[in-house]
């Protein structure tokens, strides 16, 4: 880089001045983004150093693949894509991928930028850079987890608490609402124009992730108004991913929502709310239709606690928790091998779907 002119960024309210080319040697080290102790108390230099050092990489990276969780949502795709879309206008090689399922959600096909993504089984194997995108543990990349083996270098963007910090360099915030908002800055950083395409992309992961901005600060609503002025029409990107569901919805819905139990005694007397999906109750249902549910469940007024069951296989259960209150369901999902955020996380069980609550009780209980 030869651009010496000072850049102004901006960390969490903090303005730093820094020159733009004083970021990071040749000899990029991962030392150079050691993180602070604790990933969720951010120190505001290390984050920055982090900024940095994502920059450089993905200025620097002759070709990236770019990473959603599986099962991506609106935020793990739709960062993926924005920062995919932005990168290959400056010329860079890019493919977005996931490893399961093979094709896009549904109800995220609307998004711009679809053409950018790969099959898993057609990514290049030694990309020069992979960068993982709100993906907080390397069992979320699942079987695209053997790409952090064979590139040259690795980036994980993310904002869960939980992060495990896989890989090898990291911008991991979780002082930010959505993993976009992280894209947004890098964006900026790169000096890439934040156009309607990439807009539509991070505002759908912006919604997805604050429900609907009732859990977002001020920054992330001027970085919605920012999105909207770019031409963005929230209604029309939101609407294939909340608002539409086929007419078997609504018998599956009164199914589960009638089977629901309250269990007042629960989580220290805040009680639990939960209910179980089983493969027949599903039917034909696509998994936008199951993720539903844990909306409606968790308004029940006499439980804190709201928990999801929906089956993965024989023997298997996806769960998904959602609390108020104060209550940390990112480290109840942890302790039975999860993870997530303070308010919505989730967790793998396999065996009869009553162990998973029996366990969950008791950790809620601990
Ligand atoms: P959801 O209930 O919407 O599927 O997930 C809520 C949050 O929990 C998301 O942030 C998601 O990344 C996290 N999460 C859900 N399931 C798992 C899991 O099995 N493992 C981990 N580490 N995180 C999960
Ligand atoms: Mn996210």
């Amino acid at each position: 880089m030869t651009d010496t002119r000072a850049v102004r960024t901006r960390t969490r309210g903090t303005r730093v001045r820094r020159p733009a080319n004083s970021l990071v040697t040749d000899a990029i080290h991962p030392d150079a983004a050691v993180p602070a102790a604790d990933p969720a108390v951010l120190d505001i230099a290390a984050l920055d150093s982090e900024m940095n050092v994502a920059t450089e990489l993905l200025l620097r990276a002759r070709d990236v693949v770019l990473v959603a969780h599986i099962h991506p949502d609106a935020d793990a795709l739709g960062s993926a894509l924005a920062l995919g879309m932005g990168l290959a206008r400056r010329g860079t090689p890019v493919a977005v991928s996931f490893a399961e399922p093979l094709a896009i959600p549904e109800s995220l096909r609307n998004l711009p930028g679809g053409h950018l993504v790969v099959r898993p089984d057609q990514l290049p194997e030694n990309p020069d850079l992979l960068v993982s995108l709100d993906v907080g543990s390397v069992e979320r990349l699942g079987s695209l987890a053997r790409l952090l083996d064979t590139c040259r270098q690795s980036l994980v963007i993310d904002h869960h608490p939980s992060n495990t910090r896989f890989g090898q360099f990291h911008l991991v915030d979780a002082s930010a609402e959505a993993t976009v908002v992280l894209v947004a800055r890098l964006l900026d950083r790169l000096g890439i124009p934040i156009d309607r395409q990439i807009a539509d992309n991070l505002y759908a992961g912006l919604a997805t992730d604050t429900g609907h901005f009732r859990h977002a600060d001020s920054a992330a609503h001027q970085l919605a108004a920012r999105l909207i002025d770019a031409g963005v029409r929230p209604a029309e990107v939101m609407f294939p991913i909340t608002e539409s569901h086929p007419f078997d919805w609504l018998g599956m819905l009164s199914d589960v929502l009638g089977g629901a139990v309250l269990d007042r005694d629960a989580a220290r007397g805040q009680g639990l709310v939960y209910t179980v999906i089983d493969d027949v109750t599903r039917g034909g249902l696509r998994p936008e239709e199951l993720d539903s549910v844990i909306d409606i469940l968790r308004t029940a007024q006499e439980a804190a606690v709201a928990a999801v069951l929906k089956q993965t296989d024989e023997h298997s259960w996806q769960v998904s928790l959602r609390s108020r209150d104060g209550i940390d369901v990112a480290a109840v999902a942890g302790a039975l091998g999860g993870g997530g955020h303070t308010r919505a996380a989730g967790f793998t069980h396999h065996g009869r779907p009553s162990l998973a609550i029996d366990a969950l009780r008791a950790v809620l209980a601990g």
